[in-house]
């Protein structure tokens, strides 16, 4: 039996000792809408150095930060007049805005990259919200699982992850979108670094020029080939099973076998997005060895879908 004495049900007196240990530079996994992060008093480099050790994340692949509103992300970033124009349609939401940090920002620049932007995000989830506010700073908080790994979508898969290294984890529902957030780098021309739930087409629609990451340089040190890695060899594009392996189906399937998990029975890629990371760990936990994974349509969250599968599969 697994003692999960570290997770914590989301009652106002737990809320409260969660933000004392942030206050006092410990850690805390914290619940959001896209996944479980590694929540760190953002201030502090004591603290976000803590972060780095416990992901083992290379020190050149910044945090993201979040912040319980908009006044608190403009008092530490330098104007953007683009900035409101977006957070009004999608934030407190799944997208994270990169900007220049000001030059007297109290935020820790070990989390920033290259000393000089940090990527910015207002949760949806209330009980981080509320926390930010209880703590009185921004909180660092990359995803908590080891670096390369998949990412949490529940305080379980959190424990799986660092067992009790971490004191406090902070139980919620299963993360309701179930990946990453949109990154949108607003330094310079807007580009997507990251796709996520909310897409290019609709980003469109605010800003009208959107420029595709082509650049060889690495704007985002997370665009990393190989990321969100099960741990087995990924297949994608597949019909059937390979070599006593899993199969992952989108939408309807006439085969039968244990072998066989759905994403979706009905075809709807939301669904998928939110099982994608839950189902990817069921089935390496099952002991199978490779998992092969049916197409998914390539649009709207299945563009991000795409892009974290085809990093498993690198
Ligand atoms: P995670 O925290 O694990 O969700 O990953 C955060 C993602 O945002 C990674 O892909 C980072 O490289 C990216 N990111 C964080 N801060 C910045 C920044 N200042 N500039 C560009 N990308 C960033
Ligand atoms: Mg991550």
């Amino acid at each position: 039996m697994k003692n999960y004495s570290n997770i914590y049900k989301p009652n106002q007196r737990n809320l409260v000792k969660c933000a004392k240990i942030l206050r006092n530079d410990g850690i805390c996994a914290l619940p959001t809408e896209t996944v479980y992060g590694l929540a760190g008093n953002a201030y502090s480099d004591k603290t976000i150095d803590k972060i780095y050790k416990l992901k083992k994340r290379p020190r050149n692949n910044p945090l993201i930060v979040h912040f319980d509103n908009l006044q608190s992300i403009l008092k530490e970033t330098e104007y953007n007049f683009l900035l409101s124009k977006i957070y009004k349609k999608f934030s407190p939401g799944p997208i994270t805005y990169v900007l220049k940090l000001k030059k007297n920002s109290k935020i820790s620049k070990k989390l920033a990259n290259k000393n000089s932007t940090i990527a910015c995000r207002v949760p949806a989830n209330r009980y981080f919200r509320k926390i930010i506010k209880l703590c009185g700073s921004p909180l660092a908080a990359p995803s908590a699982n080891i670096s390369n790994n998949l990412s949490p979508t529940s305080s379980y898969d959190v424990y799986d992850e660092f067992k009790k290294k971490i004191k406090f984890i902070l139980e919620d529902r299963k993360s309701k979108i179930g990946l990453e957030s949109t990154v949108i780098n607003l330094v310079g021309q807007p580009k997507i670094l990251r796709p996520g739930k909310i897409s290019k087409d609709e980003l469109k629609k605010i800003i009208k020029k959107i420029v595709n990451n082509k650049s060889k340089e690495i704007l985002s040190p997370g665009q990393l080939k190989k990321h969100y890695s099960p741990g087995v060899p990924v297949y994608l594009n597949k019909k059937n099973p390979e070599n006593k392996g899993a199969l992952l189906v989108f939408g309807k399937s006439n085969l039968k076998g244990e072998n066989i998990f759905y994403l979706s029975k009905k075809g709807s890629l939301s669904e998928a997005a939110k099982n994608l990371y839950s189902k990817l760990r069921l089935i390496k936990k099952l002991g199978y060895k490779n998992i092969s994974i049916t197409k998914i349509p390539n649009k709207n969250i299945g563009i991000a879908i795409n892009d974290r599968l085809k990093r498993a599969s690198s």
